[in-house]
């Protein structure tokens, strides 16, 4: 067997071995064998990178940058993301079983989000208050909050790194990454880039391990100021109760179990390529999936019909092909869950009208395939209707009119997005404001961008990433007041 690549740790700008002294092994899904070991990393790595962290943040090489050249190294890095954006793709696809055409795009775009807040970092004012006491002067700052720990899962590592390293940074803070324990290398790659931009040491660290291991320790340790986490919804709520302990600020993004609803009067082939993007891209292991499909009674066996012929069509196999629409599910755990679903949906009594199983195709090899599956005759209340599945099953769900299809839609515990397929103007209007999501697509799908807020309803989540508001999570505001009196008046009164 092929020696496997071995991955330190990058803490205060040193690659170094784990406490522990032991490695774990990560997977390549399309083969289902180990490809490279990851340290395993535990509480004294994490104060390690915690402690380099908050030297760096009030360093003159970091804390005494302005704002103006924070922007300029972000600018850096992003440049060197799309030079070395072959790379990043290949290790993902190895690492991940993320498909290189998917990898390609998203490359493209992540360096994106770190010119979009390099532009915003010296655009943060603070103001000068029109104070109601004519012997002072008041003014706002704002100010980064201090150590920030951006805890990331595996489904999309370098995207969702960028959407928290971006804003953190562009504000001012220093970071300790922890991406998942099973898709870890493209963030010890990333962080070669960081080094490479020139920010100095101990700006971006990057621990890895398991969540209670690695990142329960930097969760709660005293001298982190937020933690920006990105994961499913149970890890997500005991980090948020860690972090309670410590008063420490959270943002928090979630899973999904997003309706797509397509009414009668919606162009059906747009809408069928709407339903496939929402549930069969990225193999479905994606939080904003349009998971739940609400299809309204009349069109409902001719756009099933239509989205099975289409989804039979889709190509499976190699992610390293260009031919290749539906790669592996990324981890065994999760490949065994989505299998656990299909027999679940089975016996609640939905109607397998496509897929069903693992995919068994030449093409899959060893692979963690499931085929693209669609399950008819589901009712709301059923557990593959609630639950999160994180991959490619779709539940299609009957609607008679608007305000049922928005009564389904919103009897779910999660509000991460929505998708109206329509060609009403009415309708297109209406209906999402009636929608609890944080994100709503009328006649698209998937659509994101740095610009564009984005965050969960309910369960889904706390705060939001991109757009302008991004930059505020990471930051806190002072007021300075200055006296402008002689003398100071009675100090026995408030003044
Ligand atoms: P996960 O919650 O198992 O893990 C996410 C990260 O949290 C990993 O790095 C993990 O090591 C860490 N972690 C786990 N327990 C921890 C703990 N006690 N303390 C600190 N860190 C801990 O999620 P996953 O399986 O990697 O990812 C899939 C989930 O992520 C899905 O539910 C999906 O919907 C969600 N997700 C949400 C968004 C979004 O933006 N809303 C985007 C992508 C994925």
């Amino acid at each position: 067997m092929a020696e496997l690549e071995k991955y330190q740790m990058y803490i205060g700008g040193e690659w170094t071995d784990p406490a522990s002294g032991e490695w774990f092994e990560s997977f390549n899904p399309f083969t289902g064998k180990p490809w490279a070991l990851f340290a395993r990393g535990n509480a004294e790595d994490a104060g390690r990178a915690v402690a380099a962290a908050k030297k760096a943040l009030n360093s003159p090489e970091w804390g005494g940058l302005t704002a103006t050249a924070r922007g300029h190294l972000l600018r850096r890095l992003g440049d060197l993301i799309t030079e070395n954006a072959d790379r990043l793709a290949e290790i993902e696809v190895k690492d991940n079983g993320k498909l290189i055409a998917e990898m390609g795009m998203q490359l493209k775009y992540v360096p994106e989000w770190y010119y979009y807040f390099a532009g915003l970092a010296d655009k943060i004012e603070g103001s000068v208050l029109p104070i109601d006491k004519p012997d002072h002067f008041a003014y706002t700052v704002h100010e980064p909050l201090g150590v920030v720990v951006a805890i990331v899962p595996w489904n999309s590592p370098l995207l969702l790194t960028a959407w928290k390293l971006a804003p953190a940074l562009a504000a001012g803070n220093t970071v300790v990454l922890k991406p998942s324990e099973f898709t870890s290398a493209s963030a010890l790659e990333f962080v070669k880039l960081v080094e490479e931009a020139g920010f100095p040491k101990g700006v971006v660290n990057v621990v890895t391990g398991f969540g209670a291991e690695a990142g329960e320790p930097l969760v709660i340790h005293d001298d982190v100021a937020k933690i920006a986490f990105t994961g499913g919804v149970q890890s997500g709520t005991h980090v948020y109760e860690k972090a309670a302990a410590g008063l420490k600020k959270v943002s928090l993004e979630l899973g999904g179990k997003s309706p797509n609803i397509v009414f009668d009067d919606a162009d059906l082939d747009n809408a069928v390529k709407g339903a496939i993007s929402g549930i069969f891209a990225a193999t479905g292991q994606t939080c904003i999936a349009g998971s739940r499909l609400l299809v309204q009674d009349k069109i409902h066996d001719e756009f099933v019909d239509k989205l099975v012929t289409f989804a039979k069509t889709a190509e499976m196999g190699d992610p390293m092909s260009l031919d290749t629409q539906i790669g592996p599910v990324t981890t065994m755990p999760q490949y065994e869950k989505i299998l656990g679903y299909l027999d679940v949906a089975k016996n609640e009594g939905a109607e397998c009208v496509l897929g069903g199983g693992k995919a068994e195709r030449p093409e899959c090899g060893d692979g963690w395939f499931v085929e693209p599956t669609i399950f008819t005759g589901v009712r709301n209340d059923m557990r593959i209707a609630q639950e999160e599945v994180f991959g490619p099953v779709l539940s299609v769900i009957p609607f008679k009119d608007d305000d049922e299809a928005v009564e389904i839609a919103n009897d779910v515990v999660y509000g991460l997005a929505a998708g109206v397929w329509t060609s009403s103007i009415n309708r297109a209007i209406e209906i999402p404001k009636r929608l609890q999501a944080g994100t709503v697509w009328v006649n698209t799908y998937r659509a994101v961008s740095y610009m564009a807020p984005f965050g969960g309803y309910k369960r889904s989540g706390l705060g939001r990433e991109s757009g302008q508001q991004a930059i505020k999570e990471y930051m806190q505001t002072k007021t300075i007041w200055v006296s402008t009196a002689s003398e100071v008046p009675n100090p026995f009164v408030m003044r």
